[in-house]
């Protein structure tokens, strides 16, 4: 088998069929390249149409999303959820509300979602993701509770604890959560609680979960350091970003002994040389829904820089914990050349490929989203758990078996990238241990 020529052709399919989703190219060209070392060694991988049946969701739902505005208003916005492939379990993945939303991003989305929801090792998750072009920025609390409940009306008939578990992402979190679940409950009739995950701690909710993603991102960040014998304590960090991933990747670091010397949202970046107050951030950010100047304003110790490149802050560490392609090639050069030994992806695709290829040539250790930020969805599925046996387990118990997961993690991501006899990348280490489970049990499921 000519691997390259198959691939190629493979690629040129999902061109053809999927035309004007460059996000979704990006995603799918990655795993196709890291798919290559799979084929070479073993190519019934290719068998009944395994990879392109993959990379074709089993389901794509559009949807009008009508709402009422607090002027009397009606305005439509457009839904989407796409079940991407539940070969694992049922469809899991977050919801995104944000004006930049379209099929692409969320194709690109779900497609991640499949391969990191296998690596976290957890069983009974398949990949979907959804979301809408809704900007809850400047919105009243009942234009997003309105909003929330016309998106559920029609949801709710494609999900179920058994179906497809929806939960957060950007522009959704615990308030958003609340208030589709409230709908949800309300069109059942059921308090089905594993239907959601993000939920609140008195109604099926888990401990962990909001600092999950966050946390884990710093878990991996900490295997990858010991990898190279180091540690994050004593190191600089950037963190862009400043919603759910980011607040809790710098509460982390810091409290393992590093100084998080920046962080950002889409109106420029802080600089904080001493460190991040996280209690200040968290009350501008979650508690008054601020922005990242706000919290410049409060102290004396950190300066905003409107529009200014958060990536040439001096650091040994980075984490992109914001959207996809915030950080480019120039942006890997500038941290390459100040030193920056090591990057991990908080947010989903953060990272643009000429990015990931100037890490590589700088010897910078990169991880992925999918392995890196997949901390989240492993306490989603935590939270299924107790959801099932109507249990709740105490932060502790939950936070170490989140460190336990990013640890395997980690180690499926190296050991597989060693196999590969490509040490150290972990894209091809990730996208492989992730894809090689899905593959299995689709060619175990026969074709459908
Ligand atoms: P939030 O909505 O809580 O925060 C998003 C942050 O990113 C904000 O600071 C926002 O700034 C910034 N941002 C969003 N869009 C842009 C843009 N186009 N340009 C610059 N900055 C932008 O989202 P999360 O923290 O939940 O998600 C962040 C990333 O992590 C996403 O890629 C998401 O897919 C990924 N992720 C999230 C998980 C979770 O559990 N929440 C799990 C795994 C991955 P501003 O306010 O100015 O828009």
């Amino acid at each position: 088998m000519d691997v390259d020529k198959t691939v190629d052709e493979y690629y040129q399919q999902i061109l053809k069929r999927n035309p004007g989703e460059p996000e979704f190219h990006q995603a799918a060209q990655e795993i196709l390249s890291s798919l290559k070392y799979v084929l070479r060694k073993d190519d019934h991988y290719a068998d009944e149409g395994l990879i392109q049946r993959l990379a074709e969701p089993e389901r794509q739902i559009i949807f009008r999303v009508p709402w009422i505005d607090d002027q009397g208003n009606v305005q439509v916005n457009r839904g989407f959820r796409v079940q991407f492939n539940s070969v694992l379990g049922p469809y899991k993945g977050g919801l995104r509300f944000h004006p930049s939303v379209n099929l692409g991003i969320i194709k690109f989305l779900g497609f991640e979602q499949i391969f990191k929801n296998s690596l976290t090792g957890l069983p009974t998750i398949g990949g979907g993701k959804g979301g809408s072009d809704f900007d809850p920025k400047g919105k009243s609390e009942h234009e997003v509770m309105r909003f929330c409940q016309s998106f559920m009306l029609e949801l709710q008939r494609h999900i179920g604890e058994d179906i497809d578990v929806p939960a957060g992402d950007i522009g959704v979190g615990g308030r958003e959560i609340g208030y589709l679940f409230g709908q949800y409950r309300r069109i059942t009739g059921r308090h089905e609680s594993g239907v959601l995950t993000g939920k609140g701690l008195t109604w099926g909710g888990s401990l962990v979960r909001t600092e999950a993603t966050g946390y884990g991102v710093v878990y991996f960040m900490q295997e990858m350091m010991a990898s190279n014998k180091e540690r994050l304590h004593g190191a600089k960090v950037i963190v862009s970003g400043s919603g759910n991933v980011a607040i809790y990747a710098i509460e982390k670091a810091q409290e393992l002994g590093a100084t998080v010397v920046a962080f950002s949202d889409s109106s420029g970046y802080v600089s904080t040389p001493e460190g991040v107050d996280v209690e200040l951030l968290k009350d501008v950010k979650e508690v008054r829904r601020g922005r990242v100047s706000d919290y410049a304003n409060e102290t004396d110790k950190a300066t905003f820089h409107e529009k200014g490149n958060i990536w040439e802050v001096k650091a040994d560490v980075a984490l992109p914990c914001a959207t996809q392609n915030e950080l480019g090639e120039e942006d890997a050069k500038m941290l390459a050349d100040n030193g920056c030994k090591y990057v991990a992806e908080g947010a989903n695709m953060p990272c643009t490929p000429e990015a990931i290829d100037v890490f590589n040539t700088r010897h910078t250790l990169f991880a992925p989203g999918k392995a890196a930020n997949a901390g989240g969805v492993a306490t989603s599925a935590l939270e299924m758990q107790q959801n099932a046996s109507r249990d709740s387990w105490s932060f502790n118990y939950t936070d170490q078996r989140l460190r336990d997961t990013m640890h395997n993690i980690f180690r499926a991501c190296n050991d597989t990238a060693n196999e590969y006899e490509v040490p150290g990348d972990y894209v091809v280490g990730a996208n492989i241990a992730g894809f090689k489970k899905v593959a299995d049990a689709m060619l175990a499921q026969g074709v459908i």
